[in-house]
């Protein structure tokens, strides 16, 4: 794929202007501060002669839409969405500034790097050049620099679909987690994120009676209880879903025939994981293929001199396309079982279903064409992902989203996996120039 030397130049160095803008994100209302990043991207783009909102859903979470008009009213749009914020560091793992956006040997150094800053500003530059090339679409392209993604986009994508849907409303959108080139026996597959597991939070409060703890014979005791009820569900093996996105996702591993075999079959599915050398691929795998359950907080007890009468524990559950409440229920009875339910309370802290985009449509088309004429001998392997995206929101509102990049060979899904969020994330600038090069040509193709 031929790429463009002054583009690239461009988009490094507004990836560098984000990384330095530290709009980090850690859950709290106060914290992000995206104002920075909405405005240097607003700055950016407003050389071009558009016009461009933004949009505040509380003090300093700033998110900014532009747009290039289309010709044809019904010709299907696209939104190219990155988000701005970043999630924290800790510095005492890295090896240099976090958030110094250096560029060294070829690589731009800094919190957001891959997620998704280098992404967020390719789309901006590839929007900006369209702008100012004098492109004219058939249907509108929107440039959304949104807030708050990594907190689950309350006071970002969501906020903005729920307060100001005209500004983002669209056929199609792209964001981020795609294009990292995962190398297979047949050729270099080219990962498309098409659908994103679900969220279904419990809490599930355990109840005792209070007592005097220097008396626990035969107490009612709701920490005892509950450390039963945490037992079970570590030890619950639901059975494995062996869905479309799952079986693209095994031709593609690098293993015989057999294992695919294996891992192909409900039966023999968590077998063949366990036999797995590399553990920490099993537990991804794993995650790919079930419904998981896994306690992560707990609160409970007064004093250490009383027996505790009320223990929460909170449960973070992850579902696959199709799953309902009532089949979270029935995974909470096969591990618990009906005695045990019957006698605690399940309450939903949060329930966002898993969200899946078709395939068959001229955005796949493009997106395919585009993507795979950047590596030799590949494919594009559409893929299930286990963590969430903005990209949920818009596939709720109707829109078909998908997660998609571009990332040169440097780039190993290893190497993706552990940057992000993690110590010492950077990008080469060989991804940098085909990821802005991946944002010029698919509005140019998809809209002209
Ligand atoms: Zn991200």
């Amino acid at each position: 794929m031929k790429t463009d030397a002054t583009r690239t130049a461009q988009t490094t160095e507004l990836l560098q202007a984000m990384i330095r803008n530290e709009c980090v994100n850690d859950g709290t209302l106060e914290s992000g501060d995206e104002v920075r990043n909405s405005d240097l991207l607003e700055t950016f783009i407003e050389g071009a002669g558009l016009d461009v909102e933004h949009f505040e859903s509380a003090p300093g979470r700033r998110s900014m839409v532009a747009r290039i008009e289309g010709s044809d009213p019904d010709a299907p749009s696209l939104c190219l969405m990155g988000h701005t914020d970043v999630v924290p560091v800790s510095p005492d793992g890295w090896s240099q500034d976090p958030f110094g956006g250096e560029l060294i040997d070829g690589e731009v150094w800094g919190r957001g790097a891959i997620d998704m800053l280098s992404q967020t500003a390719a789309m901006a530059v590839g929007f900006k050049h369209l702008a100012t090339s004098g492109f004219k679409p058939k249907g509108d392209l929107i440039f959304f620099g949104v807030a708050d993604e990594e907190a689950g986009g309350v006071w970002g994508a969501k906020w903005m679909i729920d307060n100001h849907f005209d500004a983002v409303a669209c056929d199609y959108v792209i964001t981020e987690w795609g294009g990292v080139p995962v190398q297979t026996p047949n050729g270099t597959a080219l990962t498309l994120n098409v659908g994103e597991k679900g969220v279904a939070w419990q809490r599930i409060k355990v109840s005792g009676t209070p007592s005097h703890g220097s008396m626990p014979y035969g107490s009612d005791n709701a920490l005892v209880k509950a450390a039963e009820v945490v037992r079970r569900l570590a030890e619950y093996r639901p059975t494995p879903a062996i869905h479309e996105l799952w079986t693209a996702q095994v031709h593609n591993l690098p293993f015989d025939d057999a294992t695919k075999a294996a891992m192909l079959d409900p039966g023999r599915l968590d077998e063949a994981l366990a036999a797995m050398p590399n553990q920490l691929k099993a537990r991804h795998l794993h995650a790919c293929s079930h419904t998981t359950f896994s306690p992560n907080v707990v609160h409970g007890g007064t004093k250490t001199n009383t027996v505790p009468d009320e223990v929460l524990i909170d449960l973070d559950v992850r579902t696959l396309p199709g799953e309902t409440p009532e089949d979270v229920h029935e995974h909470l009875r096969l591990a618990l079982g009906d005695e045990i339910l019957a006698k605690i309370d399940v309450e939903p802290i949060q329930i966002d279903p898993a969200t899946e985009s078709a395939t068959n449509n001229e955005l796949f088309e493009v997106l395919t064409d585009v993507m795979t004429s950047a590596h030799r001998n590949s494919r594009i392997q559409p893929s299930l992902i286990v963590g969430g995206t903005d990209a949920r929101f818009f596939r709720n509102a109707g829109a078909v989203a998908y997660g998609a990049g571009l990332f040169s060979p440097q780039m190993t899904f290893e190497t993706f996996a552990d940057r992000f969020h993690g110590h010492n994330e950077r990008i080469d600038v060989d991804s940098i120039a085909l990821n802005t090069e991946l944002f010029v040509q698919v509005p140019t193709r998809l809209l002209s």
